[in-house]
């Protein structure tokens, strides 16, 4: 039966995060406000249909006036008018005249450039000014579509729009744009073993850690988290709450249930929902070595299966669901930024044909360069270590890295220590 293959071979990381990714389509694409938009991916390129600046206005506080008139480097002139921004230009400079202007004011026709005003001498309340120095054409002056013209394509198809975005439509008069919708992923935990809350323990149980990682990890990835709950290892439950959250929800990532145990239940029905198309695999990494990846039959929703151990589904989400997620979210971009990094301590590991990541605190060192330091903890059940770490450091088979050593890392987080401007702010 598929899905339930003997495992023969681990399955390269590049080769499972292609299945996985081969299997999220970019969600389809919804119009919406602009001040909506924020972090969504545009579905298509925009292009200006109007200018920017819509009229050709002054850039500086001073006097409009016809360039020619300053050919002999000093001039009288007479102050006809006065305009500011937002004021319609009804005034025209003739020869031998000047409107006084504000920044941002429509220039008036006949004047084709603008005395800035501490260069200007006023006389008698204003009815005259005195311009010293000759000006040339344009100076001073933002001509129409001199930033944007009808046809630019301002903003690209695939783009991540950002608040300058927003900004530049808004500009334009654009009200909406038409961008990829972002999921809803529903997250399920499950286990015979887990409770909710601050309940008293009965012995076996654990706090359920993985659904509020996982809901977080999706949140901060700009996306909406949706609680499934907590199943047990039940067939009949774990199909129940699946179906449950491909009715709501364009994702689903349940934690737990996808190893070689008794009761690893989630494989077994995602494979009977997936109608035989869900595949599990034994990925040649570590953490993180078991995955169950398909889609449910009856709805075509994709299912990440992540391990139960805490760091394991954590670093799976990283390295699967979120790609994909981002996927279906319509960025092109789907990777973390790789960097390098010197190892403070050392990151050893054995050779064992599997890409290890390892959960590290990664801090911009005294040089400017960043310093990679272990976070607590190397094993997959050790939680400290998630909460110490802001990034994973990839390290390929062999014998790790030395003390010293350059280290490639997956920053999960920008807001690196060292690198934000300034010292700390206390109130001390
Ligand atoms: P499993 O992948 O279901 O075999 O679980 C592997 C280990 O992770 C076991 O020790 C589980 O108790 C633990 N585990 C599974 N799910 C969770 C969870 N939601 N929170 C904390 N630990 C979990
Ligand atoms: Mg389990």
């Amino acid at each position: 039966m598929p899905g339930q293959l003997p495992v023969t071979g681990l399955l390269p990381l590049v080769d499972a995060r292609q299945f996985v990714l081969r299997g999220c389509r970019a969600l389809g694409p919804i119009e919406m406000p602009i001040d909506d938009a924020l972090g969504h991916v545009t579905a298509s390129a925009v292009v200006a249909r109007s200018a920017v600046p819509p009229f050709t206005a002054s850039a500086m506080d001073g006097y409009a006036l016809r360039s020619a008139d300053t050919a002999g480097g000093h001039v009288l002139l007479r102050v006809v008018g006065a305009l500011m921004a937002g004021d319609e230009p009804r005034v025209t400079v003739g020869p031998g005249e000047a409107v006084r202007i504000m920044t941002g004011a429509a220039l008036p026709p006949g004047a084709d450039a603008v005395c800035v005003i501490e260069r200007c001498v006023v006389h008698d309340g204003d009815a005259t000014v005195e311009v010293d120095g000759s000006l040339g054409v344009d100076k001073h002056i933002r001509r129409a579509g001199c930033d944007i013209e009808p046809g630019d394509e301002v903003i690209g198809a695939a783009t991540t729009l950002g608040p300058g975005h927003l900004g530049v439509l808004a500009s334009l008069g654009i009200e909406t744009v038409v961008v990829h919708a972002r999921p809803r992923v529903g997250v399920l935990s499950t286990g015979n073993e887990l409770v909710e809350g601050a309940a008293p323990l009965r012995p076996g149980m654990i706090p359920d850690a993985n659904r509020h990682t996982l809901l977080a990890q999706i949140r901060r990835s700009g996306w909406a988290a949706v609680d499934l709950g907590i199943v047990g290892d039940d067939k009949e439950a774990v199909a129940a709450a699946l179906q449950d959250g491909a009715a709501r929800c364009d994702a689903l990532v349940t934690s737990g249930g996808v190893s070689v145990g008794d009761l690893d239940v989630v494989k077994h029905v995602l494979d009977d929902l997936s109608g035989g198309t869900m595949r599990w695999m034994q990925v040649a990494i570590k953490p993180a070595k078991p995955l169950a990846f398909g889609h449910l039959a009856a709805t075509g929703t994709p299912v990440f299966g992540l391990p139960g151990n805490p760091v394991s589904a954590m670093v799976s989400f990283e390295l699967f669901a979120r790609p994909a997620l981002r996927r279906m979210a319509g960025h092109r971009q789907l990777e973390r930024p790789r960097l390098r990094g010197r190892a403070t301590n050392g990151l050893p590991r054995r050779r064992d044909g599997k890409v290890h990541f390892a959960l590290v605190l990664v801090a911009r060192g005294g040089d400017g360069g960043l310093e990679v330091d272990a976070a607590a903890g190397r094993e997959s059940h050790q939680l400290r270590a998630m909460a110490d770490a802001n990034a994973l450091a990839v390290l390929p088979d062999g014998e790790g890295v030395k003390a010293g050593e350059s280290v490639e890392i997956m920053l999960l987080d920008a807001e690196l220590p060292g690198l934000a401007g300034g010292e700390e702010f206390t109130d001390g």
